[in-house]
């Protein structure tokens, strides 16, 4: 990585992802391993204007033995001084960018019981965190950084340093920071995903209906559901790219229109676990069943969080020639994997997704369907082996996928 290359994504991160303004605080969180990354964008965000860059340094190391050897109490104590200096901040209006590429087998020697207990309890704290990030009342985004751990995972065969180099041209060829004017590019891109999410909005499915190998799966959206995709604005108006790289567009299930049976199709990397090649089986909304080749304790704890685990919080579209799901690696980061395939997420739903989300109370929120949560996990069930149907309200079928890849012209549905 050189310095020229580090500048090119912090500007990429700082304008198309945050977009930090005049006078606006800077929380990042980052691990130590991208202190390089994260110098560079703290200079630049001062030199645009930033008041403060804060910064919450993270270390695996530190986290791992922490996980190992704490006593349980401390870790089903998740300070109450930091969730509260956080929501303090973003309710200062600071934007948040989170740098980001974990071990995705960190955690693998330690009790998937105690990973459970320490996630319950951070996922508590930093509810209130949570809900100005979930409603858009601040920018923010997430950026990946390749961390030799995770570099390794990716590319095993390659030397340590190999792998990490491999990595980073990877983000570089996904996050169009290899272009001559990756600004420009995703201004264009950004433009493609509002056609499919326009496109989309106008329809109004009622129903989407999946098949492919091992996924026979119908899931009801909520009504007046607005699709999202590529940019989105913050409650004060700034444009902002929450997720770098970008390429779905999504929206939101009923709670309780989710009937069937879905196949994943990665690996979800999970709290320091990976979890792979499972099924879940919904009923009414609810997953009534479940299997997994791998980490099938972690799907268990994950579906055991809260009542609304068990439940859909979004339904994303991701068509298979994404530049990520061509690249034919699996990245056990679901920032990237997410990219590559259709998915689904487990947990709370985001407001945004739903006219008028932002002020409903829970019963309200519970009547139209709108699902609750501590987690939100995504989880990738697309392939080139995927058909969708969009059911309209008076039932008829009309192809939205076929073969993982868009049935439908944009440019037509605008008449
Ligand atoms: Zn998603
Ligand atoms: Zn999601």
């Amino acid at each position: 990585m050189n310095q020229k290359e580090l500048e090119k994504y912090a500007a990429l991160a700082l304008e198309k992802g945050v977009n930090i303004q005049k006078g606006q605080g800077l929380i990042i969180n980052a691990p130590i391993e991208a202190s390089d990354l994260v110098r560079t964008i703290s200079a630049k965000a001062y030199g645009k204007g930033a008041k403060n860059v804060h910064v919450e340094w993270s270390d695996e190391v530190l986290t791992f033995l922490k996980m190992k050897n704490a006593p349980e109490s401390v870790l089903e104590n998740f300070p109450k001084w930091k969730a509260d200096g956080l929501v303090e901040m973003v309710k200062d209006g600071y934007s948040l960018l989170t740098v980001y590429g974990p071990n995705p087998d960190l955690l693998k020697d330690v009790s998937s019981d105690r990973v459970a207990k320490a996630n319950k309890a951070s996922g508590e704290a930093l509810k209130t965190y949570r809900e100005f990030i979930m409603n858009d009342k601040t920018t923010w985004s997430i950026v990946a950084y390749p961390q030799q751990a995770w570099a390794q995972k990716v590319f095993p065969d390659a030397e340590p340093k190999e792998a990490q180099s491999k990595l980073w041209n990877q983000i570089k060829y996904i996050t169009r920071i290899d272009q001559e004017d990756p600004i420009k590019a995703w201004d264009e891109h950004n433009a493609k995903l509002r056609q499919a999410r326009e496109y989309l909005n106008q329809k109004q499915y009622k129903k989407l209906h999946y098949k492919g190998p091992g996924t026979d799966l119908s899931i009801e959206l909520v009504q007046n559901h607005i699709w999202h995709g590529g940019s989105t604005q913050s409650q004060e108006g700034t444009e902002f790219n929450p997720n770098m790289p970008t390429e779905e567009v999504f929206t939101m299930p009923h709670k309780y229109g989710v009937q069937g049976t879905v196949s994943s199709t990665k690996p979800l990397a999970y709290g320091g676990n990976l979890i792979e090649n499972f099924t879940l089986t919904f009923e009414n909304g609810k997953v009534v069943d479940f299997t997994a080749e791998a980490g099938e304790d972690t799907l268990k704890h994950l579906l055991e969080s809260d009542d609304g685990a068990k439940r859909l919080g979004e339904v994303a579209l991701v068509p298979d020639e994404s530049p990520i799901s061509q690249s034919g690696h699996i990245f056990f980061n679901t920032l990237y994997d997410e990219n590559a395939s259709c998915h689904l997420a487990l947990g709370k739903a985001y407001p945004t997704n739903i006219e008028g989300g932002s002020s409903l109370d829970e019963t309200q929120m519970d009547t139209q369907g709108v699902n609750d949560s501590l987690i939100h996990e995504d989880f990738m069930m697309g392939s080139s082996e995927l058909d969708i149907d969009g059911e309209t309200h008076d039932g008829q079928f009309e192809p939205i996928f076929r073969k993982g890849s868009w049935a439908i012209d944009f440019n037509e549905g605008s008449e």
